[in-house]
């Protein structure tokens, strides 16, 4: 620490799967002909990140700063999104510190991808992959993500802000 503040931020988001569409989840495309529906590339686990640190820099939300009635973004790439999340975050004077997310989906596993996604996320971010945490679980069939409807994901982040 170097006399600097600690923020928190928590994020939340799901999507519902859609045939014929790209799987897009933490950056990386997974194989399959099922994928998130949305205005953007549905990327869930990257919009709850977004969210957690729009959250922690006290901004509102991600529907604030990329409207999803905006056409700049029908198709967007969340992670390109996430970049510039992040130039907005040094540019209110925060560092991420840390971030850890939960991705609540039936199917595919993740685990194989979740490297990869780590270091999709760190690198659209400039941290360490050591930073970013990215987890999968499923419902135990329960909800719509246990009927296989769609996908959630949590995010957490702590940023240190500069003194000021
Ligand atoms: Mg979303």
């Amino acid at each position: 620490m170097t006399g600097g503040f600690l923020r928190v931020g928590i994020g939340f988001d799901a999507h519902a799967f859609e045939d014929g569409r790209p799987l897009v989840i933490g950056g990386v495309t997974l194989p399959g002909t099922r994928g998130l529906a949305g205005h953007s590339d549905a990327d869930v686990l990257v919009h709850a990140l977004m969210d957690a640190i729009v959250g922690a820099l006290r901004e509102g939300d991600i529907g604030r700063l990329f409207p999803d009635d905006d056409p700049a973004y029908a198709g967007a790439s969340s992670i390109g999104l996430l970049s510039r999340v992040g130039d907005l975050m040094r540019a209110r004077g925060f560092e991420l510190i840390d971030a850890d997310c939960v991705l609540a989906l039936e199917a595919p596993k993740i685990a194989p991808y979740r490297d990869q996604m780590r270091e999709r996320i760190a690198g659209a971010l400039g941290v360490a992959v050591e930073r970013i945490g990215v987890k999968a679980t499923t419902t135990e069939g329960l909800g719509f993500v246990g009927r296989g409807e769609g996908a959630a994901a949590y995010a957490v982040v702590l940023l240190e802000g500069s003194s000021r």
